[in-house]
């Protein structure tokens, strides 16, 4: 293992950022790999291994954002590298079916026995997208409910943000979403049963579906409160509307069988990506056999991919959730293990420096919010000193650590990560905190 390094160079980074500012707006094709919200240049990676980035200039840091989910058995992990070559050797596409597709989906059938059927994309975007066109043509209802700081990708329905007030309409997240479009998403507090109650009352037999995300990662990690799942499947079902969980970051990643196992939750629809393409770029949505049944050639639902089942995707898929099911009882109790020793630790770090910072963690994925109060939906989240991250991250970043550029994200860890990368982590934290007193 390499030790950690300070005040690296990344005058290659700098290059090649430069370049890519003159193809791509902001320099990147998603926007959160700029770095705007912490401040200072991303990194541009060259490869990967187990825990471990290596930069352009040859920097390493450990990894604690695994390609923002997917990478749960860490990087370029032999058996997944290994069914990606003999997959590619066969061609890399054929847009015709293949055995591989069922062999993915009996696994993740098995593991997720909430999903009777489903449909293979290409991104969690798309999955949420088709989720929610099944589930208006499925009850013939137009509203979405969604929660204030919970992402389901970029679909115009799904970027609206926090409204005020409980039965607020919403307004556009971004510009380009038509209002017409928003108004037909209401962006709820989480964890507040009494708001969806009153949103059913202010519309009644208007509201097709609630998605949301069963454990919140995209405004930093938010458990739902103990009764809470059960009781949106209760209103849900009392008023015909359905349950959409996505999944998508929680799924293979919070359990075997993500939140729905973990919290022993049913749902109707259910989304997944990131780990069960194992790198490559999968979505699903699926689950009550009725609605996917809706689905054209069957149904009068259209949905479709020209890449959708991919089979470099599929192999990627197949060799990282077989691998999960087949090692889920060594797996996740050591990720369990490993998560708890470097969130805890490095917020005990915290609290000896006499830093405010409130751990929230479920499983492997966890967020330090800088802020001294519980946070159990996004305007405590939003409470958070996003400078005072920013310092941290920046320090973290030169010293080895790469952390998710944000506040409002999730960190991840993977299979590979062990003690030797908890210690240096924590390590790091006691240096990074001395740096965010400083100011
Ligand atoms: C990442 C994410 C998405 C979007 O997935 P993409 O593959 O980036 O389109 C949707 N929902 C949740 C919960 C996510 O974390």
């Amino acid at each position: 293992m390499s030790s950690l390094i300070l005040s690296p160079d990344r005058t290659r980074s700098h290059a090649l950022q430069q370049r890519a500012e003159r193809f791509f707006p902001g320099g990147v094709n998603s926007p959160v790999r700029a770095f705007r919200a912490v401040g200072g240049a991303p990194p541009f990676i060259e490869k990967a291994e187990g825990a471990w980035l290596t930069d352009a200039d040859g920097n390493r840091y450990i990894d604690y954002f695994g390609s923002w989910g997917p990478m749960i058995l860490g990087h370029a992990f032999p058996p997944v590298v290994e069914a990606i070559e003999r997959a590619a050797r066969n061609s890399a596409s054929y847009g015709a079916s293949t055995a591989t597709e069922a062999d993915l989906a009996e696994l993740v059938t098995t593991c997720f026995p909430a999903i009777e059927k489903l449909r293979f994309v290409s991104s969690g975007t798309e999955a949420t997208m088709s989720a929610i066109r099944l589930a208006r043509a499925a009850t013939g209802r137009k509203i979405i409910i969604k929660f204030e700081g919970c992402y389901h990708g970029h679909a115009d329905g799904l970027l609206v943000k926090a409204g005020s007030g409980v039965a607020t309409l919403g307004i556009p997240g971004s510009a380009g979403v038509p209002e017409e479009i928003a108004q037909l998403t209401l962006a709820l507090p989480y964890n507040d049963i009494p708001a969806v109650e009153a949103a059913f009352a202010a519309h009644p037999g208007a509201i097709a579906a609630i998605i949301l995300e069963p454990v919140v990662g995209n405004a930093g990690c938010i458990a739902p409160a103990p009764g809470y799942l059960a009781a949106l499947r209760a209103v849900t079902a009392r008023e015909g509307a359905l349950l959409i969980a996505d999944e998508v970051m929680t799924g293979f990643r919070v359990s075997l069988g993500g939140a729905l196992q973990l919290y022993g939750l049913d749902a109707d629809l259910v989304t997944l990506g990131k780990i069960v393409g194992g790198g490559l770029p999968v979505g699903v949505f699926g689950g009550k056999r009725a609605f996917m049944d809706m689905l054209a050639p069957l149904g009068p639902v259209y949905q479709a991919g020209t890449l959708s089942g991919n089979p470099l995707a599929m192999a990627a898929g197949i060799a990282t959730v077989g691998y999960l099911q087949a090692h889920a009882a060594e797996v996740y109790p050591q990720l369990e293990a490993t998560s708890k020793a470097v969130a805890e630790g490095v917020a005990a770090e915290a609290a000896s420096a006499g830093i405010p910072l409130t751990l929230n963690r479920v499983g492997s994925m966890w967020t330090w919010f800088f802020t001294p109060g519980a946070v159990i939906n996004y305007d405590d989240a939003a409470r958070s000193d996003t400078a005072a991250f920013g310092r941290f991250h920046r320090s973290m970043l030169d010293q080895g650590v790469w952390l998710p550029p944000s506040q409002f994200e999730a960190m991840f860890l993977g299979a590979a990560h062990g003690e030797a990368e908890v210690a240096a982590t924590v390590a790091a934290a006691r240096e990074a905190f001395k740096a965010v007193l400083a100011g």
